[in-house]
């Protein structure tokens, strides 16, 4: 047996699949005729387009129309003629083989296309890569498997998993993930958690240490992997495993039912997502509505950023599935230790306290521009609401929403559709925010807390230095006096507000967070019923009179003992 880190809750059974990378090697110069070589350009470009077809139907019905129209779009591109006759001339001229004049000619369009102003045409450079690369794997006969082509039941071991990767995956029949790098707030674990699939990450060495066809037993509770497991073993798994769906039936029941309080007190229960693939298991939970959507996946793993048009596309999905119900949609939080190489950022000494978030939009504001005006759009759709992460002024928040104020002119003047009354809130994330909660609070539609970010700012602790990690916690006093500070705040000014870091679906801080008055809770969609089952052990009125003992108490231990007595 070996173990990971626990990333999404769930027990898989089933033998494995191996995603391994690989470089794809060929020959340039061809021994073969010109005609030969066209001829197998002209094969693959055939099956190219087969295989894209299908991929289209599956993505179509397992992730969103969107995806599956960027795909439909690569059979466009691959046998447009400008490229087929380039791919052509270079075999014809230079005796290429095949694989080698495609490689060439893809790899000068790509260039010609980023190099582009029009963002629209320059996002192109990231589809004619996808289309190089599988074009090159159907010449070389390279069988090395893709999360695409799974046929059968499985567990995905794969270095990292990436949004592009689940965008082509067939949910159905992945039963597990196991990846070799990632830790819980990962973007593989946030993904893994929205499409409620077990998941163990961080496994060094994963690909050597398991064989393809490998019968692996995972918890993605406890981070535990046992290959080839005894009876034993496994009848200890399947206890756990009806436990499971005994508890998902009993939580069933709560679909439909109000958000509420033993006393009645209304709360609501909304979901954090990273794409629109997200909303499959967010309508199943039965969300209130979105309350934060992180747009940062849609930025990554790609070579060049959405245009507008796909963004809008990606927002409007959302708010039209939501059907009215509160879409808050988090403009980019990118930059520092996040890898986006096409922005070319410079790499820092202390990128958690660097160029980030609003610090970077309001920099670079042709970006923002591009997500303002897809986001303002959408807003004809739905209830969508926009809300800017990592405030530490009061100067930020109003240049944002003077941005925004622009773009709306800009949009009106052209006779666009949006919803002048958007509503524009900020995440409280650092403690200057807490600090200065009063006055943004008279400048925000409303608060969203996100504690993932106020806990590692307030203790002044890196989240993810293992040596520090013992003074991580939201239960901290000093963490416990700014979330009530900000709720505070935000009642006095009577705006919404929420939180959206993990901490929002724990169980032992929910007497607190209650008794404080938060008004909303956004958590993987998956933790929804559980909360909304656990509201009715609580009384708010109860609770209002513990508060002033919780901010007295000293240490994070009496903290939670406290909580967890109530
Ligand atoms: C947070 O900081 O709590 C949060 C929700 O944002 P992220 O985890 O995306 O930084
Ligand atoms: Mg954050």
């Amino acid at each position: 047996m070996f173990k990971g880190i626990g990333a999404s809750a769930g027990i898989a059974f089933c033998t494995v699949c191996l995603i391994k990378p690989e470089k794809i090697e060929f020959e340039t110069k061809s021994v073969k005729t010109p005609t030969i070589e066209k001829d197998r350009v002209q094969t693959a470009l055939q099956k190219f387009t087969e295989d894209t077809a299908h991929l289209v139907e599956n993505v179509r019905a397992n992730a969103s129309d969107a995806e599956a129209a960027i795909l439909e779009s690569h059979i466009l591109i691959a046998s447009d003629p400008e490229i087929t006759g380039n791919i052509n001339e270079a075999i014809e001229s230079e005796g290429l083989t095949a694989e080698a004049a495609i490689d060439n000619v893809l790899e000068m369009f790509k260039n010609i296309f980023a190099s582009m102003d029009d963002e629209l045409l320059s996002q192109r450079a990231s589809d004619l890569v996808d289309i190089k690369e599988r074009l090159l794997r159907i010449l070389t006969g390279s069988n090395a498997a893709s999360v695409s082509d799974l046929t059968h039941d499985a567990i995905l071991v794969i270095h990292d998993l990436t949004p592009s990767d689940t965008g082509q995956m067939n949910k159905a029949l992945v039963k597990g993930i196991i990846t070799e790098v990632g830790g819980y707030t990962s973007h593989s674990a946030i993904i893994s958690r929205a499409m409620e699939i077990p998941a163990v990450l961080g496994v060094d060495n994963a690909l050597n240490l398991l064989n393809d066809g490998d019968v692996v037993l995972m918890n993605g509770a406890t981070g535990e992997i046992t290959v080839n497991p005894s009876a034993e073993e496994i009848e200890r798994a399947n206890t756990l495993l009806a436990g499971q769906l005994q508890e998902k039936k009993e939580l069933e029941a709560y679909i439909g039912k109000p958000s509420v309080t033993a006393d009645n007190i209304q709360v609501e229960l909304v979901a954090n997502i990273g794409s629109a693939k997200d909303l499959e298991s967010v309508l199943k939970n039965d969300a209130e509505g979105i309350g934060l959507f992180r747009t940062e996946f849609l930025f990554m793993d790609r070579t060049t950023a959405p245009s507008e048009e796909e963004q809008f596309l990606v927002y409007k999905e959302v708010a039209e599935t939501m059907q009215n119900k509160p879409v808050i949609i988090r403009t980019l939080d990118i930059g520092g230790d996040k890898e986006v190489p096409y922005l070319h950022l410079e790499k820092e000494d202390n990128p958690f306290l660097g160029y980030r978030a609003i610090r970077l939009c309001l920099d670079q504001k042709d970006i923002f521009k591009i997500q303002i005006r897809a986001i303002l759009r959408a807003s004809a759709f739905g209830h969508i609401k926009i809300m800017i992460p990592m405030i530490s002024t009061v100067t930020e928040l109003r240049a944002a929403k003077a941005f925004i104020d622009d773009v709306k002119a800009e949009l009106k003047g052209e006779g666009v559709a949006y919803n002048a009354a958007i509503e524009v809130g900020i995440m409280v994330e650092t403690p200057a925010a807490v600090a200065i909660a009063d006055i943004l609070a008279a400048e925000s539609s409303f608060f969203s807390i996100g504690t993932n970010d106020l806990t590692q700012y307030t203790m002044a602790v890196d989240r993810g230095n293992k040596k520090v990690a013992y003074l991580y916690s939201t239960f901290d006093p000093a963490v416990i006096r700014n979330i009530e500070t900000v709720i505070r705040a935000a009642k006095k000014e009577g705006i919404m507000v929420g939180m959206c870091g993990e901490a929002a679906s724990d169980p032992l801080l929910l007497p607190f967070l209650l008794a404080a008055g938060l008004d909303e809770f956004s958590m993987t969609a998956v933790n929804i019923l559980k909360t909304r089952r656990l509201l009715a052990n609580y009384t708010v009125s109860q609770l209002k009179e513990k508060l002033a003992t919780i901010l007295s108490l000293k240490t994070t231990d009496e903290v939670v003992a406290f909580l967890s007595s109530l």
